[in-house]
């Protein structure tokens, strides 16, 4: 699989003109955007006619975490849009994700599902508050078999879990990572970050980056460079 194959950007914009001029400058280096519940709740059905128009892949990062016949309901609607991946929490239980597995198979059958583990923001203590116990990565591989005996294609987590991961769920288990820095760029607010090519090499199929390029000076050529790292 090309770079290119590989690198999803975080649509994280707060206009609809702001994300299609993005999808317009950076529409030769990258096939793959990803919106999340922020875009998604300001403008949506814009940008996802935009990039549907424009023949780009969606990674619809909304997270779904809802009883079992809504999340299936919304699953087959994704599918039926032809969303290339979407993402479900593992804390929904196994019957959610079963049904989210069964809506994107009535709707077509061809979008990625994926869970979501812990998330990065959360902490042991923070993950105790809400009653779960033991140690963050101890959970992350739990609910990550979990995705896995549901019929789920991989998970979305940080790439410091991949290794991990992998060796339980297999390699051919999908591991869709954010949290990537390219040393040139600010870290900003992620704390845990590796480099393009050190996720590559811990095994991640696809790395997710906001802002190191849609708040670059340029874009495109900041894109670029983040590919050319991840093949070099
Ligand atoms: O700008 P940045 O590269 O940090 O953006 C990363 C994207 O990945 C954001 O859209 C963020 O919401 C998302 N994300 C993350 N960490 C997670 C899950 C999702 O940064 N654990």
């Amino acid at each position: 699989m090309a770079a290119k194959d590989k690198l999803i950007v975080a649509l994280d914009v707060d206009s609809v003109e702001k994300a299609e001029r993005l999808i317009d400058t950076l529409s030769p280096e990258v096939d793959i955007f990803k919106v999340g519940i922020a875009p998604f709740t300001g403008f949506g059905k814009e940008i996802l006619d935009k990039l549907s128009l424009d023949n780009k892949k969606v990674f619809l990062d909304l997270k779904f975490h809802d009883i079992p016949n809504t999340v299936r309901n919304a699953a087959r609607e994704a599918a039926k849009r032809k969303v290339f991946m979407m993402n479900f929490h593992c804390l929904g239980g196994e019957e959610m994700l079963k049904a989210a597995l069964e809506g994107a198979r009535e709707g077509g059958g061809e979008t990625i599902l994926l869970g979501v583990t812990i998330l990065t923001s959360m902490d042991k203590d923070e993950m105790g508050k809400i009653g779960l116990k033991g140690e963050v990565e101890d959970k992350v591989l739990e609910f990550a078999e979990s995705a896995k005996k549901s019929g789920l294609q991989g998970v979305v987590a940080s790439a410091k879990e991949t290794r991990k991961i992998k060796e339980k769920c297999g390699e051919a288990f999908l591991v869709v990572t954010p949290g990537i820095r390219p040393a040139w760029a600010s870290k900003a607010d992620q704390k845990r970050t590796l480099t393009p090519k050190e996720a590559l090499e811990e095994g991640a199929d696809y790395i997710v980056v906001g802002r190191p390029i849609i708040e670059a000076e340029d874009p495109l050529e900041a894109a670029r460079k983040i590919t050319k790292e991840m093949e070099g």
